[in-house]
């Protein structure tokens, strides 16, 4: 029997979501680089994007905000690097072991409970250490950091802080970029304090999609955009400031598209 005919629908396109994932990992270079699919990857559908992307040889990595969305990866066949930013509930810290999951810590509570579940368990735990540099959101200030390293050393398991990261405050919604220059010194000199403590972090990341865009030295070691792997600019004034450096069209294709029959 034939499908009944459907009056609208929407369509992911492959081509244009490679097409997007090879101009990011062009500015990517060498660097990793780790789509964000938080939040049903933008609206997308979390399997589906997944999938598509584990078809790419650019993308080891992907970033999710909670739990469940990284479990939903998971599920839905995802074997590569997970990392997950947003905050997970201490009694669900044993899933970060379970799934193979790397969290971006931000109050030492939690890094105490991995440190423990991961030195009973005997497992090596990646954490990514937030660090506040004035988004005022999460992150360890630098009085913050003597602390946080007697917990690394304390535990095995958690070595070394795998990676350490930072969010731009506004960085997309300007064409006046001093912020996120004061913003990047914070960063650097709390990168710098850590390597004084004997806690150098491997991965260094900061860049969402504007600041991929836009800035390479925001690019340090991985790139965490998420809207511009669907094919969007972030606004109007990163699209602008992109022009105005030179930058070429055509960056980006909508990789959704809604479709009715008339
Ligand atoms: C959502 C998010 C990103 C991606 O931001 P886009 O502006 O969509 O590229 C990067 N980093 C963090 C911490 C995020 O929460």
């Amino acid at each position: 029997m034939a499908a009944p005919a459907l009056l609208n629908w929407i369509e992911l396109s492959r081509h244009a979501l490679r097409h997007n994932i090879a101009s990011l990992a062009r500015l990517a270079g060498r660097r990793l680089l780790a789509p964000s699919v938080k939040s049903n990857a933008y609206g997308h559908g979390l399997p589906q994007i997944v999938s598509l992307l584990a078809e790419t040889a650019h993308c080891g990595y992907v970033t999710v905000h909670s739990l469940e969305e990284a479990i939903t990866c998971r599920d839905a066949g995802w074997t590569r690097q997970i990392m997950v930013l947003g905050p997970i509930p201490t009694a669900s810290l044993g899933e970060v072991l379970a799934y193979d999951l790397e969290p971006a810590v931000f109050e030492l509570r939690t890094l105490r409970e991995l440190g423990k579940l991961g030195d009973r368990r005997g497992v090596a735990i990646r954490t990514h250490l937030k660090l506040e540099t004035g988004t005022n959101r999460q992150g360890f200030t630098a009085k913050e950091l003597p602390p946080v390293v007697e917990l690394y050393r304390k535990y095995r398991s958690l070595g070394k802080p795998y990676g350490a990261s930072m969010h731009f405050a506004n960085i997309e919604d300007t064409t006046n970029h001093e912020y996120a220059q004061y913003q990047l010194d914070n960063y650097r000199s709390l990168i710098a304090l850590l390597k004084k403590l004997g806690l150098t972090p491997k991965v260094r990341h900061t860049a969402s999609s504007a600041a991929t865009i836009l800035f390479e030295k925001t690019r340090f070691d991985l790139v965490r955009p998420g809207i511009a792997v669907y094919g969007h600019w972030p606004s109007k004034e990163t699209y602008l400031s992109y022009r105005l450096q030179g930058g070429a069209n055509r960056l980006f294709q909508p990789v959704l598209s809604w479709k009715t029959r008339i």
